[in-house]
């Protein structure tokens, strides 16, 4: 029968944990096999070694410490307790480990086993976990401030930027869109970017622009390489990377830098840059990120949409607007046509009729117009109503409703104002007129017009704004009839018009 000892020690040949026995003193009296494995030392170069060889600080320094502290009071921290710490490799690395010690009393001696459980693996999934949980997170929220439209841009991208840094432990850092010249060639702007300002101008320039996006141009450097390629880019060591195109002068020294492409799809459509993670950058590390860089590449490209679904939509404004202006502007003189002046004055009309207001109205046709286009052109013809309008309209209030109701026939609908009134502007205006002159061509030719004006004035009787109208154009009439350059009122007693007292 195999004795208890040769099983003792097959246990201590073929554990998986390491075991480390120990004196008071906590020096090393044996190691098993899996010491040597975990701690990368041999047997030989272990045994007499102070046991502090294996441990990595902050537990170097304390562990005399527990020892000593166990033996004075009894009282377990490590020993009789499983502990998770950093242990040390022969190498200098750290190694996450699980320790178990236990006091074993071998005749008068006291000494300690202690039972070490490599944790890495576990330790490292972990620490994925974590980072994919923060990962997650970072998508989560800047997905729901887009969805929900809750943040603006800049908030989301400055939050994206803030937990890209975090998850990657970064300091510098941007996320930017891939922008292109006229000429195709690729640039970038930043939508969310670390503050590396380092003099005035520097500071001067982040302040100004931060806000709008700061243009990269110069992609003779390594963020450019990333842009021209659509590669992820690691450089541990930017400051003799030949890919570099160098920092500009007093530029914050880059210890590491990873370039990430953002795409929307196929399309390569922005990056991200971070810089100056301890010990550096890592593929696994970009693979980690790659569901958080899709969200980005998206969410560029919503934005993207949105601007242009923005700027079509202005454009759309923008015509409608000037189709509305077109359709209620008279074309050569610039002021109502005749259907916008209609329903400019019928509004009044109603208005004034309800509430009891006056109102008048200005018919005004221009003297023998037609010899103005037969003797000088139908150009200056045109000519000649752009000024009849023009002298009409220093003389009018601006609030008074103006319009051209035909060729040489002019409407103007005079608001609050009586009949008395009404006659007074009107004689205002023909005296403007016939005072007034308009260049025939560059020859010093001058004609001078005359107009006869018609004036109407809202009563009881008046049943809808075309009769109204029509009862200042009869006006108009009479005014003609009396022979021209003068104006009359419109009168329901005489069959002829009154006449207006000069002014
Ligand atoms: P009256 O004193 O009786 O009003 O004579 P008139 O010549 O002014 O009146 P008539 O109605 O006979 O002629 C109006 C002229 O106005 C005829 C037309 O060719 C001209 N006309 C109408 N619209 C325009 C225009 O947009 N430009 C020019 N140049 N002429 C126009
Ligand atoms: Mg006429
Ligand atoms: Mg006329």
């Amino acid at each position: 029968m195999t004795s208890n000892k040769d099983i003792y020690a097959s246990i201590f040949n073929n554990a998986i944990q390491a075991i480390i026995l120990i004196d008071r003193h906590g020096i090393i009296r044996d190691v098993n096999p899996a010491s040597e494995e975990i701690f990368g030392y041999s047997q030989e170069q272990l045994l007499g070694q102070n046991v502090s060889l294996l441990m990595a600080p902050p537990y170097l320094h304390e562990h005399d410490g527990y020892i000593e502290h166990f033996l004075a009071t009894g009282e377990a921290r490590v020993i009789g307790t499983g502990r998770e710490l950093l242990a040390r490799h022969r190498d200098g690395s750290p190694i996450p480990i699980e320790l178990a010690v236990s006091e074993v009393v071998v005749g008068e001696e006291t000494l300690f086993v202690g039972m070490v459980n490599d944790i890495s693996a576990r330790k490292e999934s972990e620490r994925l976990l974590y980072l994919n949980n923060k990962v997650m997170r970072a998508i989560n929220a800047a997905l729901g401030g887009f969805i929900n439209a809750n943040m603006a841009r800049k908030e989301i991208f400055d939050n994206l930027l803030e937990k890209l840094l975090d998850i990657t432990d970064s300091e510098y850092g941007f996320i930017g869109e891939i922008l292109h010249k006229d000429d195709h060639t690729p640039y970038l702007k930043t939508y969310a970017i670390t503050n590396i300002a380092w003099n005035h101008d520097t500071r001067k320039l982040y302040k100004e622009n931060v806000r709008n996006g700061l243009e990269f141009h110069n992609l003779d450097t390594l963020f450019g390489i990333t842009i021209r390629t659509g590669e992820v880019v690691i450089s541990n060591n930017p400051g003799d990377d030949p890919r570099s195109g160098g920092l500009p002068k007093d530029h914050p020294s880059l210890d590491a830098y990873l370039g990430l492409p953002l795409y929307s799809g196929n399309k390569l459509i922005g990056m991200a840059g971070i810089s100056n993670r301890p010990g550096g950058y890592d593929e696994e590390l970009a693979d980690l990120l790659k569901p958080l860089l899709g969200t980005i590449g998206s969410l560029i490209a919503g934005y993207q949409n949105l601007h242009s679904r923005r700027k079509a939509e202005q454009a759309l404004y923008r015509a409608q607007a000037k189709l509305r202006q077109l359709a209620t502007q008279d074309a050569l003189t610039g002021i109502a046509n005749r259907s916008s002046l209609i329903d400019q004055l019928s509004d009044v009309f109603e208005r004034s009729k309800q509430q009891g207001d006056n109102f008048s109205l200005l018919f005004l046709d221009i003297d023998h117009f037609k010899s103005i286009n037969d003797n000088y052109g139908h150009q200056v013809g045109d000519k000649a109503l752009q000024h009849a309008v023009a002298v009409v309209q220093e003389h009018m209030r601006p609030s008074d409703i103006f319009g051209r109701y035909g060729g040489e026939e002019f409407v103007l609908g005079l608001l609050d104002c009586d009949a008395e009134n009404a006659l007074h502007c009107a004689e205002r205006f023909r005296a403007a007129m016939q005072s007034s002159s308009v260049a025939a061509d560059s020859g010093g030719t001058v004609i001078s017009m005359t107009i006869s004006v018609g004036v109407a004035t809202l009563d009881d009787e008046t049943t809808d704004i075309d009769a109204f109208i029509n009862n200042a154009d009869q006006a108009v009439y009479a005014a003609k009839r009396a022979g021209r350059n003068c104006v009359r009122s419109f009168s329901r007693d005489s069959t002829e018009a009154l006449e207006a007292e000069p002014v």
